[in-house]
């Protein structure tokens, strides 16, 4: 919902800057990814990143993408950054898997309005074309919030997607009233438990017994649940005894800049190491 109206013109005066101010951050090339690993939650085992957009500004400093993402959709910039952010985790994506990991999946969060753009499915495609990535290293992170109705032509688009071996991932899942609806409709092959569930497990009876419940529903209709925002270990042990797939969040890791890289798989390699010297 919208309540520019209710804005003060000093609000509206800073909205109207940081929209001039992103459209130069794009054109001077100063938005950055960070990279948040996914873990297998049983084994430990990295699986993967998701993409996170990153924007310092010269002055503000660092603006969250809550707060930006939508001003992009609202001044029409979020298709020239959507594709930004696509190409370049498939760039850095590639990079993983000559270098460390072979089978890394890279997850790109997208907006709604992306999927709206006739030309978007191939240029994704165009994308993985050149920078030699098979179609199953990359998902697209879609949330509730874009609301996509049953009749919606947006669904033939995910279809492509997911008949081209480009899987769907509802993000924040459970926050809108939708959320059983969706995983009827669309063609999804994971769920991410949002991070407001994920807080409450172990110290709230009712939001535990959710969080495993979606878990349990997820894999009686064949989707992968990945649990995000983990902060604790009793967070990570029940969602370990629920068997689900994968976690993400700060206790693991945060998201990382390129250039924490090499030390993340260092460690990582050092782990699996101590590991095989172990048993
Ligand atoms: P999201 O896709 O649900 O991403 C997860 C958010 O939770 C990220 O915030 C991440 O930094 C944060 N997070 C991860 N682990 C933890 C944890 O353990 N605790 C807490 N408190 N937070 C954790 P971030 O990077 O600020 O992104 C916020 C949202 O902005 C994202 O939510 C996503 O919806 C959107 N976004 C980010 N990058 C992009 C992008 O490239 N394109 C689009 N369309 N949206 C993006
Ligand atoms: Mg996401
Ligand atoms: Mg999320
Ligand atoms: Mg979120």
């Amino acid at each position: 919902m919208e309540f520019t109206s209710l804005l003060t013109s000093e609000d509206l005066e800073h909205k109207l800057r940081l929209a001039n101010d992103l459209q130069e951050a794009v054109r001077l090339e100063q938005l950055t990814l960070h990279y948040q690993p996914q873990f297998e939650t049983v084994s430990g085992n990295v699986r993967g990143f998701e993409a996170l957009l990153r924007w310092h500004h010269p002055l503000f400093g660092p603006i969250s993408p809550t707060e930006f993402i939508p001003l992009a959709e609202e001044i029409g910039l979020i298709y020239s950054i959507g594709d930004w952010v696509i190409q370049t985790a498939c760039q850095k994506n590639k990079q993983i898997q000559e270098k460390y990991m072979p089978t890394s999946v890279m997850s790109v969060n997208i907006s709604g309005l992306q999927l709206q753009d006739s030309l978007f499915f191939d240029r994704v495609c165009g994308i993985l074309q050149k920078t030699a990535l098979s179609p199953q290293s990359l998902e697209l992170e879609l949330t509730e919030r874009d609301r996509i109705s049953l009749k919606d032509r947006r669904i033939d688009t995910l279809k492509k997607f997911a008949n081209h071996g480009i899987k769907i991932v509802l993000d924040d899942f459970g926050t809108e009233y939708s959320s059983l609806e969706y995983i009827t409709t669309l063609p999804l092959s994971t769920i991410k438990v949002d991070r407001s569930f994920v807080a409450h497990i172990a110290n709230h009876y009712e939001g535990t017994v959710l969080v495993e419940w979606i878990i349990s529903l997820a894999r009686k209709l064949g989707l992968t649940v990945v649990a995000e925002g983990i902060e604790t270990f009793e967070q990570l042990h029940s969602l370990q005894k629920w068997k689900c797939d994968f976690v993400q969040g700060f206790l693991i890791s945060k998201p990382l800049h390129e250039s924490e890289l090499p030390l993340f798989f260092r460690k990582v390699e050092w782990k699996q190491e101590n590991k095989f010297l172990h048993t």
